[in-house]
């Protein structure tokens, strides 16, 4: 099978036929064989009987229902399992994304050998205040995190070899980062195509304010994973070290003043009264504190399913 075309949907009831009727024109026009796998992410419309009409029309359709709405990400999880065409392409069911670029995104997968193939939407047509301008600093801080030049991290329109599916994980709401994911699990050749973006003819936008804070967190959550994931005390007891080392030396620059000014009969000052005894306190304490994580963290890992789970690419 050539395509599998991924399509994560809550409640886009209005949509979904002239979605399925655009995908198979162009499918039928280029000659691919495809599948379209519509995951029913818990919508409370009539999404779900939609899709099960389309499926008993074509067996090109096939369908998931969660049973209830755990996300977008969750349900690119499902569908990328369940995809079985050499190249996945995933789409947003609102008709944003257009299906007519699914000829030339297959194109740079199967002949530019790209592993993944990103879309851009370098127009967008969605309202000014709330997605452009954000999305805008979400991409350049994104951009700084991942080492990736992409322009448009977040786009729902992408292209993915087969095996690239099969070794990401995307969870959580992850699927805001699959190019990164996929960098972390070794596919490198990763690019870029300026696609059509379209308005949102039906239903209203799933994502409200909060992406911003979730995204940002995501981001750094994905990239203490990929750094430290492995070995969390090479972190925690860096920072631990360094700590305890600051506050031992103001320890030290303490007691040597205090020491000082008995030998030299001097009035000492109470070793209270100076702020470096506080800090030294707080350092010392943040310091063993940060040890402690290290140590919690190795052991979490070390306890871990995953802890030697490597993607092989190849045997001979
Ligand atoms: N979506 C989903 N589960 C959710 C939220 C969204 O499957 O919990 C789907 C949604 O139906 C759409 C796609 O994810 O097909 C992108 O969502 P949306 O268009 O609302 O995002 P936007 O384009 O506004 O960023
Ligand atoms: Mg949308």
């Amino acid at each position: 099978m050539d395509i599998s075309i991924v399509v994560p949907l809550y409640n886009e009831e209005e949509s979904l036929e002239k979605l399925y009727e655009w995908v198979e024109r162009v499918m039928t026009e280029n000659k691919f064989s495809y599948e379209i796998i519509f995951i029913n992410d818990g919508s409370t419309d009539k999404s779900w009987k939609i899709i099960e009409s389309l499926s008993k029309k074509t067996p090109a359709v096939r369908g998931i229902k969660f049973r209830n709405n755990y996300g977008k990400s969750p349900a690119l999880y499902c569908g990328f399992k369940a995809a079985k065409g050499d190249v996945v392409i995933t789409m947003d069911a609102d008709l944003q994304d257009s299906p007519d670029e699914i000829p030339e995104l297959y194109k740079m997968i199967t002949s530019e050998n790209y592993d993944l193939v990103s879309g851009w939407k370098k127009k967008r047509y969605d309202s000014k205040l709330t997605k452009n301008i954000p999305s805008k600093i979400y991409n350049a801080t994104a951009r700084k995190v991942t080492g990736l030049k992409l322009h448009d991290m977040n786009c729902g329109l992408k292209a993915y070899k087969n095996e690239v599916v099969k070794n990401i994980e995307v969870y959580g709401e992850m699927h805001r980062y699959i190019p990164y994911l996929a960098k972390n699990a070794g596919f490198s050749n990763i690019g870029e195509k300026v696609v059509v973006h379209r308005k949102r003819e039906f239903g209203t936008t799933k994502f409200g304010l909060n992406r911003f804070v979730n995204g940002y967190l995501d981001l750094i959550s994905l990239w203490f994973l990929s750094r430290f994931g492995k070995k969390p005390m090479h972190f925690f007891g860096m920072f631990g070290s360094l700590m305890f080392l600051f506050g031992f030396l103001a320890v030290i620059g303490v007691g040597a003043n205090k020491l000082y000014a008995l030998l030299s009969h001097v009035p000492a000052p109470l070793i209270t009264d100076t702020p470096y005894f506080y800090l030294a306190l707080l350092a010392m304490i943040l310091g063993t504190q940060l040890f402690l994580t290290g140590f919690l963290g190795e052991l979490v890992t070390r306890n871990s399913q995953e802890r030697n789970n490597y993607l092989i690419e190849k045997e001979i």
